[in-house]
């Protein structure tokens, strides 16, 4: 068995809010860049200062309503607005307007699969997709996140999978949530 990222589905709810600050930031300064370009590599950059909030999509159950900001607690509030105006502060002294781009993906899950197949191979685990969405949104919970615009994120896929820090917290996560979702005995 090899998980890909066709074998699950999760959703980052803060993806949703970091699009709506940057969106708010830009109609407020009509003087900045507001091309789908920038306004992408804002956001990627506003969600790497924020905790993600993965949240698996199961079969068998609704959607849930999309976050919005006036929903969050007001300190993580706070930080949404302050680090959304670094975000748009970076990116307009800084644009990149090339068109050599990926679509805005977390690079943190890219490389949490190769070490999540080591350990369901190892366990001789056979997962549904449900569970496997599980564990996949709880994991990134943990981790940090590492969203990127460009072809330059799978370098530093490349590079962390050579620091053996990194490394040991993706197993740690992994076996964490294996444990916490009684897929593993804890
Ligand atoms: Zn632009």
């Amino acid at each position: 068995m090899k998980i890909t990222q066709d074998d699950y589905s999760i959703h980052n709810r803060m993806e949703g809010v970091a699009a709506e600050a940057v969106d708010r930031l830009l109609a407020e300064n009509s003087n900045v860049c507001g091309c789908a370009m920038c306004r992408e590599d804002m956001t990627a950059y506003l969600l790497n200062q924020i905790p993600a909030v993965y949240v698996p999509i199961l079969a068998d159950q609704a959607q849930n309503e999309p976050l919005v900001l006036e929903q969050l607690e007001n300190q993580l509030f706070r930080k949404v607005i302050v680090e959304a105006y670094r975000a748009v502060h970076v990116v307009r002294s800084n644009p990149r307007h090339e068109h050599d781009r990926a679509a805005m993906q977390n690079c943190t899950e890219l490389m949490v699969l190769s070490p999540l197949n080591d350990i369901l191979n190892k366990e001789g685990l056979q997962l549904g997709r449900d569970e496997l969405s599980q564990i996949m949104a709880g994991v990134l919970n943990m981790l940090e996140p590492h969203y990127t615009t460009s072809n330059k994120g799978h370098a530093y896929v490349r590079t962390a999978e050579l620091d053996s820090g990194e490394w040991a917290k993706f197993y740690c996560s992994i076996y964490d949530v294996l444990k916490r979702l009684a897929i593993l005995p804890s």
